[in-house]
């Protein structure tokens, strides 16, 4: 027990534990999930605000100039007016005839100029003259404009510039003005009043979202009508008070923009609830204004919303990639393993199979043997029979040749020793089949040629064949090759033609046919004969030693035995059938040895 924990230990020390590779690999994944879209968010929203501003910087620099150009064009107007002969007289003298001149002129000078409006106010801000004198409605003439600011302030500082909606006419617009100098100081003031709906026209085309603040806070211009005359931000009770005093933005009710402060420097309006703006300004100090441009960032986060999730699938596809590519591996290698797990056993297998057959191929052997063994236990009493009769007969044959012997009768004593030799002979015989029969295993195994065992037998048989004046047909192709004992294929080939020949003697037509036909991997060799064929009660043990329907001295009863045993021993069958005509049929099926 103690040994095995001390090699654990050892073991455990050297190796990288596969958890915490794994738990690094988690931590690497998540880190990289998180990180890479937030990261790119922040740089596709960084780069997409750099690029707003960019194009916002530019705009705002053209709606500036195009506010600039739109009144710089009237900027002379008052100047020129003021220092009018016509216009310093009617101040003079505000007659019916000046006033008549003055209108004329302004009319005619603003038909050229193309302004709102061009008048002439007294010192008290009562208008004298204006362009639209003949307007019954709109006409500014005879009032009074004191209470506005851009009034006041060329009264006290020579010219006046100011943005208010027509106190008359409830138009909206820019008022340039200049002092008239009379001999008296300031006799009054000459005012231009431009129009720049115009401009809101273009901002609005373009589409964009843009707006003009006053000092105060208040959207006097914008690309969308509705904020017009709105603070961004709620206004403070004494602005609220000098804004209606001057009727700067007559009728307009002040509600606040709602501008606020929305993520990232952004701003929102109340209006248009949770979008966010992107707001760049551009003052106007010689306007006492602010032109602001408004742009939507949503694209923007969108896009960055978009490379965000990109991001997180580029590394959720690259985790994935990797997992695969290692799974593959895993799998690789647990299949190699298989593989050479298998291998290995595959021949574990072989090995043991091998040994196995061998030691049944030894029983099998061992019981042949025993069968053998048995077999001659069984024959032993058949032999005591066999041995036993010519035996007796040899001895009753000596003593009657001795006798024979002592009269001198030389022929007789001839003929008895011949007899006594073929009683010997006989046993000879007998003995010769059982050493055959007792053979252990097969002596060889070498590669025969059927024709040729059939030539070796049929020298043996052949006096015999012809004695009888049998026919042998044979049909062995020469390629006939099998596996086996060249001296023992003989043999049963003599056994099983010599049955054959027995089988002929009391017919007429005496044919024995031999024949070898090739099979899947085997010879059929057929010893075939038109003799007396075998009775069915014959047939279970024809095969068994000893059994024999020849009459005592001519069959012993061992051929078939023999023969079936040696064929066996090739790996061999042999059967016996009867044919359908006449006669009967041995069939061998031999193994067939390769040629070469
Ligand atoms: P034996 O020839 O000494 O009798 P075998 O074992 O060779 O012994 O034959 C046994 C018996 O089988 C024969 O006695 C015979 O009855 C029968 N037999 C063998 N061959 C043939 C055959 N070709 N035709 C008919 N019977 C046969």
């Amino acid at each position: 027990m103690s040994i095995a924990r001390t090699d654990q230990q050892t073991d455990a020390l050297p190796r990288p534990r596969p958890g915490g590779r794994r738990a690094l690999w988690t931590v690497a994944f998540v880190a990289a999930l998180t990180l890479a879209p937030w990261q790119t968010h922040r740089w596709v929203e960084a780069s997409g605000l750099a690029e707003l501003r960019r194009v916002g910087d530019q705009r705002l620099g053209l709606y500036a100039s195009g506010i600039r150009t739109a009144v710089g064009r009237y900027d002379y107007l008052p100047f020129l007016l003021a220092h009018d002969k016509d216009v310093l007289a009617l101040l003079e003298d505000p007659s019916a005839d000046r006033r008549h001149t003055t209108n004329r002129l302004l009319e005619d000078a603003n038909e050229a100029a193309g302004a709102a409006s061009l008048y002439v106010t007294d010192r008290t801000g009562l208008t004298l003259a204006a362009s639209n004198w003949r307007d019954p409605v709109q006409s500014l003439v005879g009032n009074r404009y004191d209470f506005r600011p851009y009034f006041r302030q060329t009264m006290a500082t020579g010219s006046g510039r100011y943005f208010g909606i027509g106190a008359t006419t409830g138009l909206p617009g820019y008022f340039l003005s200049r002092a008239a100098l009379g001999a008296e100081g300031v006799a009054g003031t000459a005012v231009v009043k431009v129009d720049l709906e115009p401009l809101q026209r273009d901002w609005q085309a373009a589409g964009e979202r843009v707006m003009v603040t006053d000092g105060n806070g208040v959207v006097f211009l914008a690309s969308h009508a509705e904020w017009k005359y709105r603070p961004l931000r709620p206004l403070a009770e004494p602005v609220r008070a000098q804004l209606a005093a001057t009727r700067q933005y007559a009728g307009a009710d002040l509600r606040p923009l709602g501008l606020g402060d929305g993520p990232d420097g952004m701003v929102t309006l109340s209006d248009e609830r949770g979008r966010a703006f992107l707001m760049q300004e551009l003052a106007l100090p010689d306007f006492d204004a602010t032109i602001r441009l408004l742009a939507d960032v949503e694209p923007v986060l969108a896009q960055a919303r978009s490379g965000a999730v990109l991001a997180a699938a580029l590394v959720l596809l690259l985790a994935a990639g990797l997992l695969l590519a290692r799974q593959r591996a895993e799998t690789l290698r647990l299949q190699r393993e298989a593989h050479e797990t298998l291998e290995r056993r595959v021949e574990e297998r072989t090995h043991e199979l091998a040994a196995a057959n061998q030691v049944l191929r030894d029983a099998q052997e061992e019981l042949v043997q025993a069968g053998k063994l048995a077999a001659l236990g069984q024959m032993s009493a058949a032999l005591a029979h066999e041995f036993n009769q010519p035996l007796a007969a040899i001895r009753t044959f000596v003593a009657s040749t001795r006798l024979l012997a002592e009269r001198g009768d030389t022929p007789s004593v001839l003929g008895n020793l011949g007899m006594i030799a073929d009683m010997a002979e006989r046993m000879a015989v007998i003995s010769g089949h059982l050493k055959t029969f007792a053979r252990k295993g097969p002596a060889r195994v070498e590669a025969v040629p059927v024709g040729q065992a059939l030539d070796r037998a049929l020298l043996l048989l052949g006096q015999r064949l012809r004695q009888d004046g049998i026919d042998l047909t044979r049909a062995v192709p020469d390629d006939a090759l099998v596996r086996g004992d060249a001296v023992r294929l003989e043999q049963v080939l003599v056994n099983l033609i010599r049955n054959a020949a027995d089988a002929l003697s009391g017919v007429e037509d005496r044919r024995i046919t031999v024949s070898a036909v090739r099979g899947p991997g085997v010879w059929e060799v057929r010893i075939s004969d038109i003799g007396t064929g075998i009775a069915a009660e014959h047939q279970a043990r024809l095969f068994d030693p000893f059994f024999t329907t020849k009459e005592v001295g001519e069959g012993l009863g061992l051929g078939l035995s023999l023969s079936y045993g040696i064929v066996r021993d090739f790996g061999g069958s042999l059967r016996a059938e009867n044919n359908p005509d006449a006669g009967a049929t041995f069939v061998m099926i031999l193994p067939e040895a390769a040629h070469g």
